[in-house]
């Protein structure tokens, strides 16, 4: 189960790392994903990121599976600037559960508040600064973009 055992070849249906479950606030969107076990939580200083409180783990978009009941083009979708990341939200609740950032046009930024308490069980996690406000001075250099690669 550790997740340095985790050639490309077992990341299709094989367990890598832990399996975390979460969602939105009133349930309407659901999603597991595959995480390791000690997890990096990114709290960035970006416009959005500020206001929001937002920390978040990002994965692979391959180790991530919506499960609704909400599909994805059922989600409410703020874009701003660039208008490269996709801030989905659920309509109901107002909560972004779950986000595709521009520093990871091929991962999934999930949001760390709305993971299942009891699927973190056995996890850790440490956090990590990301300087948003000066995105494009940090994000050469900065591991974040790491993080939704495959391994
Ligand atoms: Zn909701």
């Amino acid at each position: 189960m550790g997740v340095a055992e985790g050639a490309a070849g077992e990341r299709g249906g094989g367990e890598v790392g832990c399996a975390l479950a979460g969602g939105c606030h009133c349930g309407g969107v659901r999603f597991r994903l595959r995480a390791p076990r000690h997890l990096v939580v990114w709290s960035c200083n970006c416009s959005i990121c500020r206001m929001k409180g937002n920390d978040h783990v990002v994965v692979p978009k391959l180790d991530f599976v919506l499960e609704s009941p909400a599909a994805l083009d059922e989600l409410g979708l703020y874009q701003f600037g660039s208008r490269q990341a996709l801030h989905y939200f659920c309509r109901t609740c107002g909560v972004c559960a779950f986000y595709q950032p521009r520093s990871n046009p091929d991962g999934w930024a999930v949001t760390y508040g709305c993971l299942d308490r009891d699927s973190l069980g056995g996890t850790t996690h440490e956090v990590q600064h990301f300087d948003g406000e000066n995105w494009e001075a940090s994000i050469e250099g900065s591991s974040i973009v790491g993080m939704s690669k495959v391994a």
